[in-house]
């Protein structure tokens, strides 16, 4: 196939080729036309989007799977699976995963899950969330292409990580949100220091911006991590998926329940469980892929139920504001990924988002934020409703720490009394255990 270069906006004057380690080209994940690595992420053919396309480890299972187990506490243990260069774990990067995958057996209980409910707790995180993840990845990414300044279109937690990414790696950063963000979203964006603006209009208004800012002077130099960057970006998901495969004892989930915003974690959390078997790391069985929205945002789950190939777009109105997404990239892949695996993809609304938030906190001393609430929501919706089958492993998501979204629960989680300091006033207030 022909490889063929694109003009894009990169800041670097050198002609030397990249190291992106494994990666070898783009392609298109549409027409598969390939181009050589750079921050481009459409098709110059076609204007399908780009991923990163790789030369995969070709040694045994064994070795690879001992190498693996050998490396980093840290996503780079998967470095000879990511498009980064084989000496990432040297470089200044915040370092994010190997977050803990718990084994909920409080949860299973209350949801009679027999067959082993696992909960992923990438609360754990540097910024705690899995956005670190991705900005990890597309740190390397930026250095390779010469870029100066980091930027992103945010719901919140990508701005964070972006901050604390570039005040590592010593790059500048200049990041853009909705306005109205929660209070916790916008300290954590700002206190690493860098630029952060404040959009007035929604998360579509802000990535429409950022589109915008990218073919103009004002951004030239600029890594985007979501848009310019996406490809690279987009591979940093797909370590979720072989953290959980490793923490399973190297064996794939029967079932994972995912949330939606763009629809680009749940499609490389995919992309990195067909990679694990095709690298004969995990015996190839069928596993079932669903995907979480909120009521208030739910494009994907209204065309999942419609029947629909294309996703129509909605104005967000949900607390789930890191998963407020009304025009998800990934939408349609999403479906095309929850249909062929025997999947679904559903919604709950802000209640059960709460709801779900305490039930995870109450059995298991997980604090989970929003996008947690609704994971666990669905995941409770679709056992109820005989989707998702108990008697087999279970993984749910919890993408993000409660300390984010404190809005959400702090109307019903408040002290259970307020008393004198004495014997006789806690007495009184019946909390004794005799
Ligand atoms: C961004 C985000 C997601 C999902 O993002 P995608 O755009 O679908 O990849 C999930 N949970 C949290 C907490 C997030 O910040």
């Amino acid at each position: 196939m022909a490889v063929q270069t694109v003009a894009g906006n990169t800041a670097s004057s050198s002609a030397q080729a990249v190291d992106l380690g494994p990666a070898a080209a783009l392609s298109c994940r549409e027409c598969g036309e390939r181009f050589e690595l750079g921050p481009l992420f459409a098709c110059a053919s076609c204007f399908g989007p780009l991923e990163v396309a790789y030369d995969l480890p070709t040694g045994s299972p064994e070795e690879l799977r001992k190498r693996i187990e050998a490396g980093p506490d840290s996503i780079w243990r998967y470095a000879p699976l990511l498009p980064v260069p084989a000496d990432v774990a040297e470089k200044p990067n915040i370092n994010p995963g190997f977050t803990k995958l718990v084994k909920a057996d409080n949860l299973a209980r209350e949801l009679g899950v027999t067959g082993g409910l696992y909960v992923k707790d990438d609360s754990g995180n540097p910024t705690h969330s899995f956005k670190d993840r991705v900005v990890a990845i597309a740190v390397e990414a930026a250095r390779a292409f010469g870029f100066t300044t980091l930027s992103c279109s945010s719901t919140g937690n990508l701005a964070g990580a972006v901050g604390a990414a570039a005040a590592r790696a010593g790059l500048r950063s200049c990041v853009f949100i909705p306005h109205d963000l929660e209070q916790g979203k916008v300290v954590m964006a700002a206190v690493y220091g860098g630029e952060l603006v404040g959009i007035e209009g929604n998360y579509d208004d802000v990535n429409r911006f950022c589109s915008e800012l990218i073919g103009d002077p004002l951004g030239e130099g600029w890594g985007f991590v979501n848009v310019n960057l996406r490809p690279y970006y987009g591979e940093g998901s797909k370590t979720l998926a072989y953290e959980i495969c490793e923490q399973l004892g190297w064996r794939l989930p029967d079932q994972i329940v995912i949330p939606i915003a763009s629809g680009s974690q749940l499609t490389k959390i995919d992309k990195g469980f067909q990679e694990l078997v095709k690298l004969g790391l995990v015996e190839d069985r069928p596993y079932k892929i669903f995907g979480a929205q909120a009521e208030g945002c739910s494009p994907v789950s209204a065309a999942f139920k419609a029947g629909h190939d294309v996703v129509r777009p909605q104005k967000p109105n949900t607390i789930a504001k890191s998963l407020a997404i009304g025009n998800p990239a990934d939408g349609p892949y999403v479906l095309d990924i929850a249909r062929r695996t025997g999947g679904a993809v559903e919604d709950v609304t802000d209640e059960q988002v709460v709801d779900a938030i305490k039930l995870l906190a109450r059995t298991e001393g997980i604090f989970g934020e929003t996008a947690g609430g609704v994971t666990l929501g669905v995941t409770q919706k679709l056992i109820e409703a005989g989707v998702i089958d108990p008697t087999l492993t279970t993984v749910v998501l919890n993408t993000g720490d409660g300390l984010k979204t404190l809005d959400a629960v702090s109307a019903t989680s408040q002290a259970t009394a307020t008393i004198k300091p004495s014997l006789d006033a806690f007495r009184a207030a019946g909390l004794a255990s005799a």
